[in-house]
């Protein structure tokens, strides 16, 4: 044991902490015990209304505890444990997903506009970064039982270089985090963007743009 004054140091700068991170929480905070979403509510406000029944099943979810199907165009899979799968997190302002990597698999550049991200790799090995404001790639290759985290709103990927599948468990603080995915955002936007702006936008001609369009145009 160290000194008992250094002690209470840590332990206050730990508590210290604790309580601004409380303070500085992503979500607005809750004002009840509980306040199960009703989902099917038509009353909009900021998150859900509360349901006035509700059980244990609310606050229950066994959705993360399969691999997701990685057999798409990108070779991975995000399944989210956020409050439209699990109500009773509505105004808890947290929220987990499950992402699945087949080898080679990308989880492709997006952001989280309501939520920083934290990783924790379940299996695999991945790259992994995120893309800051000043456009420094912060990159790292993370392994079963490492942890990498992703700012809020910052563009970040993560790409399995291994040989074998690959999974994480993210966590986020908010209930909802949003997702926008940099390339369907701008190629599969309903209605389309205009051509010029993203042949200007990437530097590139009309007949990229339409060839990118087609690609991310949304299913029917
Ligand atoms: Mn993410």
């Amino acid at each position: 044991m160290g000194k008992p004054t250094a002690t209470i140091a840590a332990a206050a700068i730990i508590v210290t902490l604790a309580v601004l991170a409380g303070v500085s929480a992503n979500d607005p905070d809750m004002l009840q015990d509980v306040c199960v979403a009703d989902l099917n509510s038509t009353i909009k406000v900021n998150g859900f209304p509360c349901k006035t029944q509700f059980n244990s099943s609310d606050f229950f979810s066994d959705i993360l505890a399969k691999p997701g199907n990685t057999n798409n165009t990108q070779g991975s899979l995000v399944t989210g444990a956020n409050v439209l799968r699990i109500p009773g997190l509505n105004t808890l302002g947290v929220s987990l997903s499950r992402i699945d990597y087949a080898p080679g698999g990308l989880n492709p550049p997006h952001t989280h506009p309501r939520a920083t991200e934290i990783a924790f790799v379940l299996y695999g090995e991945l790259e992994v970064g995120f893309i800051t404001t000043a456009n420094v790639l912060v990159s790292k290759i993370i392994r079963p039982g490492e942890i990498f985290v992703f700012p809020r709103g910052l563009v970040h990927f993560q790409k399995n270089n291994g040989r074998g599948p690959a999974s994480v468990i993210v966590a986020f603080d908010s209930q909802l985090p949003g997702t926008q995915s940099i390339a369907a955002t701008l190629f599969g936007a309903t209605p389309p963007l205009p051509d010029n702006v993203l042949s200007t936008a990437f530097q590139i001609g009309r007949k990229d743009v339409k060839k990118i369009k087609a690609k991310f145009a949304p299913k029917k």
